[in-house]
């Protein structure tokens, strides 16, 4: 049967972070204050291939545990053979350092094919399996670009797996519900969102863990093709502490204070969620009044040098950079402090020479789309790239593949785009990553724009790796914020700054692409705004022509299972109920009685929503969920009840005025993400805040 390759990695301890591991000039992480630990999504990814062995009923099928780090990285391949790893491979070089995903990628992938060759004896009937993304990196693109530089299909996001049929088939988390597809061919690379039934280690297994020997592969015994900041296509430019939650984190003594809170954000609510950022519109430098003017570097720094350098300029009355001379350098030097030295100066002076943009063409998004409604953050980027192409003074695309799509690119043209590429054929009927990797790579390699935007979604985060792999560009995950900025001193001019966070939310890190003829980014759902809808806006519909056939289908889709039916998450409250619910019961009761309590008091529509959990726990069906996979609100107040504040469900109540949260464990992570919270068991507060709304309480 199959053997199992299966990734691990050693993090950083994100959950045991100590004052001290903060820079205190700078505020960022000092990595090397925490402590390593294997990844906790690669340890259920062991659980998991184990499983997938037991399910098959083959014990003989190896499992190989591989890992690519520093020597001490070791200790994760001994924890892997502690649990189930018959084998373990370290891949470690210098040379390796410094890589973003691709670069981590490719040497994976071609110690991949080595120990397919060496350890299984060419046997290709294998699975690669992996923990969905890393804590430190936190970008679920590394399997993805393995999957493309081995030409494997690619299951992400999966969460359980059953043997039926002689083959597997995986249950995987997809945008508004979940899905069971199977492989149409192995070898295949699994990525494992969750999966709780944990490995323990026996004491025999420690004893031979402790005895095994590592497998040590150096970079030279790959002979990868990518490798280190070489071969890296992105670069950090910029590492930062998050800004403060602009949420209030209040606690709140007693169930009386929680019912004047809740009447009073109603009374109080501006009905416009979350100011956007106010910041200058990017101008081209040609078109800048005055063409000294850098204010738009990458840094702060950089601005104030340049602002410097202009001044003294100025004063010197030189107009022609061009044609500066020693001596007038020498006068810059001497008068502008340590403000920069001679190098930077020079680097300074070509800059300001520079006119024309870094990168050629047009601003694209990549859009998403699922029984003729297109995916609501599709419209967020077309919003954000009609800012960025604007600034660029280019047009948005929009590439749109599927099949009988009717009327969607008009709506893509209502919201904003100027140009919709269509890409139409029954084989992309249903989404296929390889097929769609297929045709949207062809569709970008004849008009190479210079920026492509695709959604965070699970599907997003899938297909722009296998994307910008093939076509050989960078790519960053899961964007908060995107600007344009000219690095002058690098001679480039109006490149995309990526701005994300890293490291479990710890800090913020500013990415710019390199080596690569796109910029390219996911861009996280519910952070970027969407245009109103302009239905007599016109463009132009082109349609691109992709040669398929049934071959370039990787996976059969066996069952999908989405919310349906209608929840008006338009309405001014919504009330979630979480795992902490602990029943359907409980749900059905405790939310339907302070729901109706809510809507008599306030006098407001109120809706229920729930957590991912909630809903796989049968509390209540899928349409009510709320977030990443569920649906983004913002609402005037929500109300969040045993919900333990996980990004991928925070993430869809950003846009919220004001967040209540009622939770039972003091700690909640959840509190640190709200504005008033109550720490009590669901069963003890509803109840009680359901009085005191009715006893008239709260004002
Ligand atoms: C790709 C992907 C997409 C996802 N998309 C979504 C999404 O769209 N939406 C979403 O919600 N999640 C999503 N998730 C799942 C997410 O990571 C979390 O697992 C989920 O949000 C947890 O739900 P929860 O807070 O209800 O459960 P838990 O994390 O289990 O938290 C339960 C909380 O209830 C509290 N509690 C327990 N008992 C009580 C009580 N009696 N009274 C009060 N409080 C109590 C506990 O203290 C705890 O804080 C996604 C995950 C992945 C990997």
């Amino acid at each position: 049967m199959s053997n199992f390759i299966v990734l691990v990695k050693q993090v950083p301890d994100v959950s045991q972070i100590t004052d001290n591991a903060f820079d205190p000039d700078t505020g960022t992480l000092i990595r090397t204050r925490l402590a390593s630990v294997i990844n906790e999504l690669d340890t259920q990814a062991l659980a998991f291939a184990n499983r997938m062995r037991q399910l098959a009923g083959d014990s003989s099928a190896k499992i190989v545990a591989l890992t690519m780090g520093p020597p001490m990285a070791e200790e994760v391949l001994r924890y892997g053979l502690s649990r189930c790893a018959d084998t373990v491979v370290l891949l470690t070089d210098r040379s390796l350092g410094g890589a973003d995903t691709v670069a981590t990628a490719n040497p994976l992938a071609f110690s991949i094919r080595k120990i397919v060759e060496e350890l299984f004896n060419g046997d290709n009937n294998y699975c690669v399996v992996t923990g969905m993304q890393s804590v430190d990196g936190d970008t679920a693109q590394v399997p993805p670009q393995i999957a493309e530089e081995l030409n494997l299909p690619c299951i992400t996001y999966v969460t359980d797996c059953r043997f039926a049929n002689g083959r597997f088939e995986f249950t995987r988390i997809i945008s508004g519900g979940s899905q069971i597809v199977a492989p149409r061919r192995l070898p295949a690379v699994i990525t494992v969102a969750k999966y709780e039934y944990p490995l323990f280690a026996t004491f025999a297994a420690t004893r031979r863990a402790n005895k095994t020997k590592v497998i040590a592969w150096a970079g030279s015994d790959i002979n990868a093709t990518l490798i280190g900041v070489k071969g890296s296509k992105t670069s950090v430019i910029r590492v930062f502490p998050p800004g403060k939650s602009s949420r209030k984190c209040q606690h709140l003594p007693d169930v009386k204070s929680l019912a004047a809170v809740l009447v009073d954000s109603i009374k109080s609510a501006k009905g416009a969620a979350s100011a956007d950022r106010q910041i200058a519109r990017y101008v081209l430098p040609a078109k800048r009044k005055d063409k000294f003017d850098r204010s738009f570097e990458g840094t702060a720094k950089e601005v104030d040098d340049f602002k410097v350098l202009a001044e003294k300029l100025r004063e010197l009355g030189i107009t022609d950079v061009s044609r500066i001379d020693d001596q007038a350098k020498e006068k810059i030097l001497a008068s502008s402090g340590d403000h920069f030295h001679k190098n930077a100066l020079d680097d300074m002076l070509a800059g300001l020479q520079l006119t024309e943009p870094a990168y050629k063409g047009d601003v694209w998004v990549v859009a998403e789309h699922r029984a003729g409604i297109i995916h609501p953050a599709t419209f967020e980027l077309v919003g954000k790239a009609r800012e960025l192409a604007d600034s660029l003074e280019t047009k948005v695309g929009v590439v749109i593949a599927g099949h009988q799509l009717i009327s969607l690119p008009q709506q893509l043209i209502a919201g904003g785009a100027d140009n919709v590429y269509v890409i139409d054929d029954p084989i992309l009927a249903e989404f296929d990553p390889i097929a769609h990797r297929k045709v949207v790579a062809d569709v970008i390699s004849a008009y190479w724009p210079q920026i492509v935007l695709y959604a965070a979604t699970p599907q997003g985060r899938m297909l722009a790796p296998l994307v910008s792999y093939k076509v050989g560009c960078g790519l960053t995950a899961d964007c908060t914020g995107l600007d344009i900025r000219d690095t002058s001193r690098k001679g480039q001019v109006a490149i995309l700054l990526q701005t994300r966070p890293a490291l479990g939310g710890n800090v913020m890190a500013t990415i710019c692409t390199k080596n690569s003829r796109s910029q390219m980014a996911t861009a996280r759902p519910g952070v970027m705004k969407r245009l109103p809808t302009d239905p007599s806006r016109k463009g132009a519909v082109i349609n691109h022509k992709v040669n398929l056939t049934k071959d370039d289908i990787s996976l059969e889709i066996i069952k999908t299972e989405l919310g349906a039916g209608r929840v008006n998450f338009e309405a001014d409250c919504i009330v979630s109920g979480g795992k902490g619910m602990q029943n359907r019961d409980n749900y059905e009761k405790l939310l339907g009685e302070l729901c109706q309590s809510l809507r008599t008091r306030l006098n407001v529509p109120v809706e229920r929503g729930a957590s991912r959990a909630a809903v796989e726990q049968g509390f209540t069906e899928r349409i009510h969920q709320v977030g990443q996979t569920g649906t983004a609100v913002g609402p005037k107040l929500y109300i969040a009840i045993g919900i333990s504040g996980a990004i991928q469900h925070m993430i869809g109540v950003a846009n919220t005025e004001t967040i209540i949260a009622i939770n039972s464990d003091p700690i909640a992570p959840i509190f640190k993400q709200c504005d008033y919270y109550v720490v009590g068991s669901a069963e003890d507060v509803v109840p009680q805040l359901v009085g005191a709304l009715q006893e008239g309480l709260g004002g």
